[in-house]
């Protein structure tokens, strides 16, 4: 199985909107906060650029959404129906539109348990890999049978959506998937237009980048996906657990990550132990296990390991 295995690849969502959608915020209100709030506060849309907003606070990580009078695609789903109630609620204050798309950047519960507060029959755009991690998750079959799954495949060529036949205006959306990196289904929303770009979990800034091994999920992988979204023709990316962040920061990020794994690699080089890295960066010995359950590896243990080319898991 060649699974996993494409470096990249983008599809491309054609949303036909309505002209009459041009005017429709205007005269909303726009003076939401733009500073990102750390911690639980209640649920805000925040207006990045043109009819995109970042949604905060609540319960879960930020996600976005796209808010026309005709069509809206929200980004990410919050981690409780309450929080995704709210959500459709703070969209409904601008639009009476339905909400067209949501789209998933990966399968992790603050993310996608928020779900069954979204109208049912919502399209749901996924990677395939994350229906795979719902399937099992989702515990209520009749929920699990009443979703929309719309494309499940995001590892190959370009998928032209026509959202309302009707309307007559396009708006190209992509989606792209780097390949497993801090999963193996997270995908990317990016608007050319407004050079924003939507990533869900694949940037931190406050913490070490988080590396789901029990997903796939791999640092060289991480490291290719930040080259991805370098690669896009962004000027804001918005993430999960972090604040609005430029290509500098993307950049600086990388140098980071890539400076790590070369002191790594000098240290393997020199014959040292997987201990002997981890003391020459200062991470503290461990137990194997917290509260029963096997302890999850840290950054430069992941790193050690995918570079020692050992598998991953104990
Ligand atoms: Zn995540």
């Amino acid at each position: 199985m060649s699974k996993n295995r494409v470096a990249h690849s983008a599809a491309v969502l054609l949303i036909l909107l309505a002209s009459l959608g041009q005017a429709e915020s205007e005269g909303q209100d726009r003076s939401q906060p733009v500073q990102y709030r750390q911690e639980p506060a209640p649920l805000t849309l925040a207006l990045i650029r043109g009819n995109l907003y970042e949604v905060r606070g609540g319960s879960g990580a930020n996600g976005g959404a796209y808010i026309r009078d005709q069509s809206v695609l929200v980004i990410d789903a919050k981690m409780t129906e309450d929080s995704a109630r709210a959500l459709v609620e703070k969209i409904a204050e601008l639009t009476t539109a339905p909400i067209s798309w949501l789209v998933l950047t990966h399968s992790d519960g603050d993310h996608v348990n928020g779900l069954p507060g979204f109208p049912r029959g919502v399209p749901l755009v996924a990677h395939r890999n994350a229906k795979r991690d719902m399937d099992a998750a989702f515990e209520d079959d009749a929920f699990k049978d009443g979703l929309n799954w719309m494309i499940l495949m995001m590892d190959t060529g370009v998928l032209p959506i026509v959202l309302k036949p009707k309307d007559n205006e396009e708006k190209r959306v992509e989606i792209h998937h780097f390949g497993p990196a801090h999963t193996d289904s997270d995908l990317v929303v990016f608007f050319p237009e407004e050079k924003v770009a939507f990533v869900g979990d694949l940037l931190f800034f406050e913490r070490d980048p988080l590396i789901h091994l029990h997903k796939n999920g791999t640092f060289r992988g991480l490291v290719a996906a930040l080259k991805g979204l370098l690669a896009l023709d962004a000027e804001i990316y918005l993430s999960g657990h972090s604040g609005p962040a430029g290509k500098e920061d993307v950049k600086t990020l990388l140098a980071g990550l890539e400076e790590k794994q070369a002191k790594i690699e000098s240290l393997i080089a020199q014959n040292k132990s997987l201990e002997d890295v981890k003391a020459a960066f200062g991470v503290p010995a461990e137990p194997s296990a917290v509260s029963g359950r096997p302890r999850r590896p840290g950054l430069v243990e992941i790193i050690y390991r995918e570079l020692t080319e050992k598998k991953p898991g104990r």
